[in-house]
């Protein structure tokens, strides 16, 4: 059971990227490193709704 989720830079609070995870192996927030154009350098991006 895969679920779209969406990343948000946590610097801009932009929301730069949708993925998908699974809730069973994954069951907290993902937290990623991944370049924010806003913010035009890698930044965390975590997992919203
Ligand atoms: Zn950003």
């Amino acid at each position: 059971m895969r679920t779209r989720i969406t990343l948000a830079c946590t610097e801009c609070k932009q929301r730069n990227y949708n993925t998908k995870k699974d809730k069973k192996e994954h069951p907290e927030r993902l937290e990623t490193k991944k370049y924010c154009k806003f913010c035009r350098k890698h930044t965390l991006h975590k997992e919203t709704k």
